[in-house]
């Protein structure tokens, strides 16, 4: 077997390729502007450590595309964070946030750095000197960061106290989101990510498409992650009744036959910084984890964790991608040939942009709504998502939208859930580059 090809942005080409041939009259010429970003910032600044030394460091930010409106994306700190890793996520954020409906278009930001061997002091530094690098690209109708991967609310709050210092006298509380309530910040927008995953499971599972599971009641569900989103998830998830079976972080996994009590699991992890060794369950790696025998698998760490060699293995009925591009267009074929169901990235976390576009809304209007609105728009605005990809997927599954090669009229196969998303959204976004009439 030929290896797999893991590169972000061959993936990411491939995922448009195969949506592309199901649209209608997408205009050749248009491909490349929406498959290109628009600029890439690469950024390199000194910063001086705590034993006064002296270390460069590495940072992109990408905005993909701005027909909607302002970039949107999460900034991302990680050892591993590359260009092209970047550009993929600021290209999934176009998709996501034209799919569900937000006047915004794509952006992600990176930083190479190790959080876990960094001092407070040291991020603070990092994360000044970085804002002031982008003074001219982010902003309230420009550009607006989120957290990501190993940033959180006090990382978005350095940024907007950066940000605000170096342009005084103006509202620049809209220039980021995901702050700490305090500074503007949307109450639930710490919860939203994971909040959604759960609301657009429970509108899939209504869908009554996996017979053996109608609901998220008595589901046993396995999660990868346990930062921001894979907490959230876990909790929510247990709320409404089903049973985690396992649970893990980048120090392994932990599993328990008969459900996981999540808050020895919390307390666990708050004494120790990791899951292992929790009391009463069994270690297993990640690797295991994705192939373990369970109704609901919900990758929320990093990206192809489910790819070519382990997609047969899996014994899920129903993939829940709360993190960004944890399936390969390999396992995606082998998923869909095996009958698993996917809910893909731009659905399954879609809550955290579609909470940073409330408090966005918030910050301009001076106001903070209560926890009851924020959550209500935010169910209506998953539930509308699955819905409309639901209906397209129909449409395709019974014939009623024709789906043919363009250059031989063969029929094509029936696409899977992440091929209607993107072809949606790639729509939509090519439809309003058109409307808004190309310039000059
Ligand atoms: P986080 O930094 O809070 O948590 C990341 C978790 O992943 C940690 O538990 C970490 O231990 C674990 N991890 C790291 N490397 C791992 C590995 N190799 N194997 C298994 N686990 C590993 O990050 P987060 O905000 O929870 O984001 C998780 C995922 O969700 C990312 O893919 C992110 O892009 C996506 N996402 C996050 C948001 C958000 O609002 N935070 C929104 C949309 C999508």
């Amino acid at each position: 077997m030929t290896e797999e090809i893991l590169d972000p942005l061959i993936i990411s080409e491939q995922q448009f390729d195969r949506a592309r041939q199901y649209i209608h009259h997408l205009q050749s010429g248009l491909v490349d502007f929406l498959k290109q970003p628009k600029r890439v910032h690469i950024i390199h600044f000194p910063i001086e450590m705590d034993d006064c030394s002296v270390r460069t460091i590495r940072c992109y930010r990408v905005i993909h595309n701005l027909v909607f409106g302002p970039g949107k994306g999460g900034m991302r700190y990680h050892p591993d964070v590359t260009e092209e890793e970047v550009i993929s996520l600021a290209k999934l954020m176009t998709w996501k946030c034209a799919l569900i409906n937000i006047p915004f278009g794509g952006a992600k930001g990176g930083v190479r750095c190790d959080v876990k061997t960094l001092s407070q002091n040291e991020l603070r530094r990092i994360t000044r000197r970085f804002t002031s690098e982008l003074l001219e690209v982010i902003g309230p109708y420009t550009d607006i960061p989120a957290p990501d991967m190993y940033t959180n609310e006090q990382t978005m709050a350095w940024i907007y106290d950066t940000y605000d210092v170096l342009n005084p006298g103006r509202n620049n509380r809209p220039v980021v989101t995901g702050k700490p309530i305090e500074l503007g910040g949307s109450l639930g927008r710490k919860e939203a990510t994971g909040l959604g995953c759960l609301y657009v499971t429970e509108r899939f599972l209504s869908k009554q498409l996996i017979p053996e599971i109608s609901e998220v009641a008595g589901a046993r569900v396995a999660i990868q992650g346990f930062g921001n989103v894979g907490q959230v998830a876990a909790q929510e998830f247990c709320r409404q009744g089903a049973k985690i079976v396992a649970l893990s972080d980048s120090s392994g996994c932990i599993f328990a036959e008969s459900g996981l009590n999540l808050d020895e699991v919390l307390q666990f992890k708050k004494e120790h910084g990791c899951l292992v060794g929790v009391p009463d369950t069994m270690t297993l790696t990640n690797e295991e984890l994705i192939e373990l025998d369970c109704d609901i698998l919900i990758p929320a760490a990093v990206s192809n964790q489910i790819h070519g060699g382990n997609a047969h293995k899996i014994k899920a009925r129903l993939i829940v991608e709360a993190a960004n591009n944890p399936t390969t267009p390999a396992a995606d074929e082998i998923l869909y040939n095996n009958g698993v169901y996917l809910i893909p990235d731009i659905i399954a976390n879609a809550g955290g942009v579609a909470v940073s576009y409330f408090e966005w809304v918030q910050n301009h209007a001076n106001e903070q709504w209560d926890l009851e609105t924020v959550n209500v728009k935010l169910k209506r605005k998953m539930y509308e998502c699955v819905d409309t990809v639901f209906k397209r997927w129909q449409r395709l599954v019974v014939g009623e939208e024709k789906c043919t090669d363009k250059i031989t009229g063969e029929p094509l196969g029936c696409p899977d859930f992440r091929t209607v998303a993107l072809m949606t959204a790639i729509e939509r976004v090519a439809n309003a580059t058109l409307m808004r009439g190309i310039w000059p």
